[in-house]
């Protein structure tokens, strides 16, 4: 372990030149097991390229990366040599030797932590230290309590404390503040009516901080705090914190009045210049010397941080040290206005780029376009960060991320029954606009969201929520947005996803009134093509956007299976989910390029780098055209196996699209969609024409219908549902079924009427016991006695682990089972689809599920039984040669994917699937499986 502790120091050590020191130390490294002998030569020839020496008489010898052989164990020593001895051609004098053995780049980690102490002077303290606690008590940073720009947002869309919490914790992570996201839940102190307070004292805490989060009503302080925190500071910060000037700042967005408040330093308008720092070991002592020498040559200020850190002085060789910078992250420098500092940092940004000494790969041409960054809240310019991939497809365009505008209004009104007629007409205003979006949507998922969002304005309790704030005296925009934001925190509070896609909702057409109330424009995006930065997405977000202005979508939180994922799919704009709380700093304005499919950004890409993307763009598009050419034809392998390709749908009327692209029957129906379409329950002949609509279009190709699957995230607003702690794991699927079994009735009957023979195959949602699909199973036979249907397939739905366990008992009763994967692998790995920071982690291709996908298919096969996918993974072109090496009859996807998954099988060989698929069931994580080659190569 590397740890500036006592019992790493050695004091008394002595030596007349530097040659003897370094033996000194270098025995004391082989006495200790952590070195061979031999690892002296490493330490020579390290100073031999330069002097270790740091400053405050301290060396931090080491020895090269060749020496790397001779370390047993990695760990640091601290040896005093209280006469000193004279370390280079300088003249500097060493009283302590920071020796470090380390295998790889631990030792920035010392040198971080090092060097921040080295900013005050210690030299006489280390010189005079008589014992081990000395040395340490001279090192060890004294905790302070750090008031930085970067850890305050002004403008939080977060509308609940908990949101602000939450974007406080990853701001405070973000910076390294705090090591864990994961705190214990903290009640909110009020320090003021509009500010309060959480200050977090744990393990977790690496720092003393502050991130302050401020939305247009109220700010919450999240202080980080070490036990040696600055208890005077902290003290006159709470103070400042309850300050009305500084509360009014927050609110207006004045970051000077905030940095004057709180006494933070402020460089913000200094002329800055960025660049990729590509080192291999990052800043360490030697390209850092480089960049303190040359930074020296002028007489302004010149500061640098890395990504959105603190600004340290690039003169001082220490302060650069502490930045810990590494390969990939950005330093920004700035250099002081009015000073010949300004005119060099084009020479600094060079001197990086040429690598200050070291070889280095050129940061913003990255030749392997699949190589990519891991992923950090942090982002790093120029070069590529993965982030979730949600819809396929290359964007670029200029950054936008939307700022909740400050609306102001009188809060008292005039007459209540003018107040109430001036809502009205807002309302009915509103419905106007909404109607005409109805009617030119050319998405069916979009029109469903307008629709629903009328259908709240046409509701009584919602057009006269605010009469009684109104009747008590306040103007009509105070009492609708009082209104509507209880309704909304109330709807949120409801520990129900679809709830809080509702609460969003009402939010969403809430602002479209007071707008029109106000009569003012909502802000409008950029007239160029852009790249949408949200914290999350909401379905009705993606509704309002315009295919051709929105390039492509990337949101901060958010998994691939998340409905508005699958939305943003179906309008066809590339997107990126769970990208990180650091998209949502990219200034307005800045050019971002994303490819949807392959998952990753770049802020800043090159020239170069777009001019690749989009021919390759080109390519895929001219294979896309390529495909669908042949879409009509199956999908053979090239040793003559067969895998059946079929559509999802939602909507009936994209049955004969999906045929156009190929597809060779629908293979999941979802018929909680079909339902959502309509604003009450769909009586028998309703739900007959419905679906006669999709056997028609489907032409004798067979059709696979999943029953009624309410619950979890998705409601029927006609059909009220408790309320339940877990949604997920509650009345969903076939246990909402068996609980209304007239739902279930009038829906098989109307299935089998409408298929008058055709091929029909029903399946239920969610069975995870034997019992539950027998139960649903009798309900079947009581209808087919009635209407017997000779052709019916029944089968299940595989998303309930137990399910999949149980698979080989299940077979031997049903006709096949079409894997869930979405819901599979959140209850496989126990992670909500839709949770915004874990979903990310949700990959349908983990080991585990693939083992119970490979379970599944051995028993069905067994039994004579076929086995179908239909959830993301299904056209995920990592998967599918997977899936079909495991032997899967049948793979159901969107109609956009099939022409391209098709002729991707025709390039695969069976054996060689299964071969890959069989290496796949021996990984241990995702990221192995997803590393796998057909060519066996991992
Ligand atoms: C699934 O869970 O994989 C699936 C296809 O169903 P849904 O996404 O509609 O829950
Ligand atoms: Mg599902």
């Amino acid at each position: 372990m590397l740890s500036l502790t006592a019992d790493n120091v050695r004091m008394q050590a002595t030596a007349r030149t530097k040659d003897e020191a370094l033996l000194v130390l270098s025995e004391i490294l082989h006495a200790d097991g952590l070195t061979q002998l031999d690892y002296l030569q490493g330490l020579k020839d390290r100073e031999n390229q330069s002097s270790t020496y740091l400053g405050q008489g301290i060396a931090i010898p080491h020895g090269t990366p060749k020496s790397r052989s001779s370390i047993l164990q990695t760990g640091v020593r601290l040896v005093h040599f209280p006469d000193g001895v004279v370390w280079n051609d300088a003249g500097d004098v060493v009283y302590l030797a920071v020796v470090i053995a380390a295998q790889s780049d631990e030792h920035l980690q010392i040198l971080q932590s090092l060097t921040r102490a080295l900013g005050d002077d210690i030299s006489e303290q280390i010189r005079d230290a008589k014992t081990a606690d000395d040395i340490v008590n001279a090192l060890v940073t004294k905790s302070s309590l750090l008031l930085q720009d970067n850890l305050i947002k002004t403008d939080s869309a977060a509308s609940q404390i908990d949101e602000l919490y939450l974007q406080g914790l990853t701001l405070l992570k973000s910076q390294g503040m705090i090591t864990s996201l994961l705190m214990p839940a903290h009640q909110p102190t009020a320090l003021s009516h509009a500010m309060h307070c959480v200050v977090l004292e744990n393990p977790a805490v690496k720092e003393s901080a502050m991130a302050l989060i401020a939305n247009a009503r109220e700010a919450l302080a999240v202080i980080s705090a070490t036990p040696s925190i600055d208890r005077a500071k902290l003290s006159w910060l709470l103070d400042a914190l309850i300050d009305e000037n500084l509360i009014q700042a927050l609110q207006t967005g004045n970051r000077t009045a905030v940095h004057n408040l709180l006494g933070i330093e402020s460089q913000a308008d200094w002329p800055s210049e960025s660049v990729v720092l590509m080192n291999e070991h990052g800043l360490h002592a030697r390209p850092a010397t480089a960049l303190s020498d040359l930074a020296k040559l002028v007489a302004g200020e010149i500061k640098v941080a890395v990504d959105d850190g603190a600004f340290v002085s690039a003169k001082s060789l220490t302060r650069l040290l502490s930045l810990g910078a590494q390969k990939g992250q950005t330093l920004t420098f700035i250099g002081e206005t009015n000073t010949d500092a300004v005119a060099h940092l084009p020479k600094l940004i060079a001197a990086v780029q040429a690598g200050l000494g070291e070889n280095v790969q050129a940061a913003r041409t990255v030749t392997n376009p699949l190589q990519v960054m891991p992923s950090q809240d942090i982002i790093a310019y120029g070069t590529k960060t993965p982030a979730v991939s949600a819809s396929h497809g290359l964007a670029v365009g200029e950054a936008y991320t939307p700022k909740v505008e400050r609306l102001s209004y009188p809060l008292t009104g005039q007459l209540p029954s003018e107040e109430m007629s001036k809502l009205i007409a807002a309302i009915n205003a509103v419905k106007f606009d909404l109607k005409g979006l109805v009617a030119s949507a050319t998405n069916a998922d979009i029109a469903q969201i307008f629709t629903a969002h009328i259908a709240l304005l046409e509701d009584e309790e919602v057009v006269y929520g605010a009469k009684d704030g109104i009747d008590e005296g306040q103007s009509a925009p105070a009492a609708w947005h009082a209104f509507i934001e209880q309704l909304a925190k109330t709807q949120a509070s409801l520990n129900n996803a679809l709830m809080a896609e509702r609460a969003q909702d009402l939010r969403d057409v809430g602002t479209k009134v007071m707008y029109k109330l106000l009569g003012k424009i909502p802000p409008s995006a950029p007239d160029n093509p852009y790249v949408l930065i949200k914290e999350d997405l909401v379905p009705s977000d993606v509704a309002s956007l315009d295919p051709a202005r929105v390039a492509g979508i990337i949101t901060a939180v958010g998994g691939a299976s998340s409905h508005s994922a699958i939305v943003a799919r179906a309008l066809g704009i590339p997107a990126l989910v769970g990208a990180g709380q650091g998209v949502l700093s990219i200034d307005n304005g800045t050019p971002v390029l994303l490819d949807g499919g392959e998952g990753w950004f770049v802020v800043e890409p090159s020239q170069t780098l777009i001019q690749d993307c989009q021919q390759a763009q080109i390519e895929r598009r001219e294979q896309k055209r390529l495909a669908l050419q042949y879409a009509s034809e199956p999908a053979i392998t090239t040793d003559g196996h067969q895998i059946e390709i079929a559509a999802n749908i939602g909507n009936v009327s994209d049955t004969a699209n999906a045929v156009a692209n190929g597809a060779e029957g629908v293979g999941l129906l979802r018929t909680e969609l079909v339902f959502m379409s309509h604003s009450q329950v769909p009586d028998v002949k309703t739900q007959i024409a419905d679906y006669e609509q999709v056997f028609d279009a489907l032409d004798g190709r067979p059709l696979v219908v999943r029953l009624l699957d309410i619950g979890g995230d998705k409601a029927l607003p006609y059909l009220p549902m408790p309320s339940e702690e877990n949604p997920f794991l509650g009345l969903r699927g076939v246990r909402l079924l068996l609980s209304r079994p007239e739902f279930l009735r009038d829906q098989l009957t109307a299935l089998i009427l409408a298929s008058k023979g055709r091929d029909l195959r029903i399946m239920f949602p969610m069975i995870g016991r034997i019992e539950e699909w027998r139960a649903a199973r009798a309900i079947l036979d009581e209808v087919l006695v009635e209407h017997p249907h000779d052709k019916l397939q029944v089968g299940i739905m595989l998303e309930v682990p137990s399910a999949a366990v149980m698979a080989d008992q299940l077979a031997r009763e049903v006709d096949f089972f079409s894997v869930g994967t979405n819901d599979l692998t959140q209850y496989v790995l126990a992670i909500d689809r839709g949770h915004p920071l874990l979903s990310k982690d949700a990959d349908g291709l983990h080991p585990s599920i693939l083992r119970l996908i490979s379970m599944t298919v051995e028993a069905a096969h067994k039994h004579g039984k076929w086995v179908g996918v239909c959830g993301e993974l299904a056209s995920d072109p990592k998967a599918v040669p997977i899936l079909l090496g495991l032997g899967v009859d049948e793979l159901s996807m969107s109609g956009s994917s099939i022409a391209l998954t098709k002729a991707l099988v025709r390039t695969l060989s069976f054996r060689a699937a299964q071969n890959l698929a069989t290496r796949a069931l021996e990984c241990q994580t995702a990221s192995e499986v997803r590393a796998l080659s057909m060519d066996g190569d991992a």
